[in-house]
């Protein structure tokens, strides 16, 4: 699996500073300050006076949620305490309602409880929301509510989202393994703006029908802030940055094409820089995943090109996630949903969660050795042929929610 490892990680080297921004520190340093600032508030708290720079205490929120989500955040939470032990960092982990259950008890997806704890944390890891139990559409307020509102809460305009293969797994993906076999893409959707935040609405015409509309809307700093944090990442991978857009028809795009090309031209000039149209990068993606380094795009072509680009690794439950800000913690989760169909059954993969708190580990806390450990570990465990049941054909043995994470933590080292 030569491109796994590589792909999750966007620091070659590592830095562990408890400087203030815009100390004189190395490229990489400031690097992780614009990519994740919470990582210098985690090291505030390093214990400087011992002159110990190894060890390190940070506040992790746990958000379970709904349905498989607190199963695999259970798992994960293992895991890092696991780390915690192994490198003598102290973690200090509180659990927050979000979601359906926070509808449940509170009537709100996003209590206050949980706002105030999160903003004073150093990262954030989160399970998954959603249920039938919350799907009436008629609802005064539903469980992805507490989503979005967290997001802008924490002023969190990036999702990052590495798609690897998995060597082992690739035989599980729906596409052909000459194709995906070494893909290893990190894509950047912004977050916070575009079509999903611009105005809309929807009208009564005289002639009985209705009109709706949505209205893709940009800013020069929007567009600004999310390519430069998607071309440093590339300056630390293989130096290659592809913007999506659909610049020929579309005047948000036109001024996403406008202003990457300049940030690029001016800033960024050793990186090999292309622009694709969403429609081609659907067709690229399908015929030709492993010419791609790092894609920034906008909200919701971001939102369509992962899902689908998600599928390349064959499953869902092996995926993470990373929603960072300017400034504040960066919240951690796996792609996928509560699934329903399985919760409560002991059998949800929690290897995506497991390598999202990997992700909180390097990006938020900087710890990037015990980061590539959980990497490592989840590796070896694929390598050993353990599996759970989303990653074996029907009818084949496979390991538990807990069964596999008990297997991970043997093979942290
Ligand atoms: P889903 O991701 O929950 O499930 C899709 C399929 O994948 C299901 O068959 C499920 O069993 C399987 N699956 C998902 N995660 C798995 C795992 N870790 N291990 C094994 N199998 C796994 O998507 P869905 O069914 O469309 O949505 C279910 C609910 O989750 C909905 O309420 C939806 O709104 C919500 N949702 C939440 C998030 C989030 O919290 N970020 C994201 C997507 C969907």
């Amino acid at each position: 699996m030569p491109g796994f490892i590589p792909a999750l990680r966007l620091f070659r080297s590592e830095p562990h500073f408890c400087g203030a921004k815009g100390d004189n520190v190395p490229r990489q340093t400031i690097f992780r300050y614009h990519l994740a600032s919470s990582f210098c508030r985690a090291a505030a708290r390093c214990p400087r006076s011992s002159g110990d720079r190894s060890t390190l205490q940070a506040k992790i929120v746990l958000l379970p949620g709904d349905g498989i989500g607190p199963e695999v955040i259970r798992q994960a939470r293992r895991v890092l305490e696991a780390v915690e032990a192994n490198y003598g960092h102290q973690f200090e982990f509180s659990e927050h309602s979000i979601g359906g259950i926070a509808i449940d008890q509170t009537g709100d997806p996003l209590p206050d409880a949980t706002i105030a704890a999160c903003k004073t944390s150093d990262a954030i890891l989160l399970g998954a929301v959603g249920g039938p139990k919350w799907d009436d559409p008629n609802a005064k307020t539903r469980p992805e509510a507490g989503l979005l509102k967290i997001r802008k809460e924490l002023g969190l305009f990036a999702n990052l989202r590495p798609i690897v293969t998995f060597e082992e797994l690739l035989d599980a993906s729906p596409l052909k393994r000459e194709i995906i076999e070494g893909t290893d893409i990190l894509f950047f959707r912004e977050l916070t703006g575009g079509l999903y935040f611009g105005p809309s609405g929807l009208e009564e015409l005289p002639d009985g029908q209705q009109r709706a509309y949505s209205t893709a809307v940009y800013t020069t700093s929007e567009v600004e802030r999310i390519v430069r944090m998607a071309a440093n990442a590339a300056l630390k991978r293989r130096n290659k940055l592809t913007m999506v857009d659909k610049a020929n028809v579309l005047e948000a795009s036109r001024l996403w094409r406008r202003v990457s090309a300049r940030i690029m031209k001016e800033e960024f000039p050793s990186i090999a820089y292309d622009v694709v149209l969403v429609d081609s990068m659907a067709m690229h993606l399908l015929s030709r995943p492993t010419s791609f380094d790092v894609v920034v795009t906008s909200n919701m072509f971001g939102d369509i090109l992962t899902d689908e680009a998600s599928m390349l690794p064959g499953s869902l439950g092996m995926l993470p996630s990373a929603s960072l800000g300017a400034s504040g913690p960066g919240l951690y989760e796996p792609i996928h949903g509560s699934a329903p169909d399985i919760a409560g059954k002991g059998v949800a993969n929690p290897l995506a969660t497991i390598l999202a708190a990997a992700m909180l580990l390097r990006y938020s806390l900087g710890l990037e050795k015990e980061a590539a450990t959980i990497e490592v570990a989840v590796k070896k465990v694929l390598a050993a042929g353990h599996r759970t049941a989303d990653l074996v054909r029907r009818g084949d043995e496979f390991l538990g929610t807990v069964a596999i994470t008990d297997h991970v933590l043997q093979s942290l080292v």
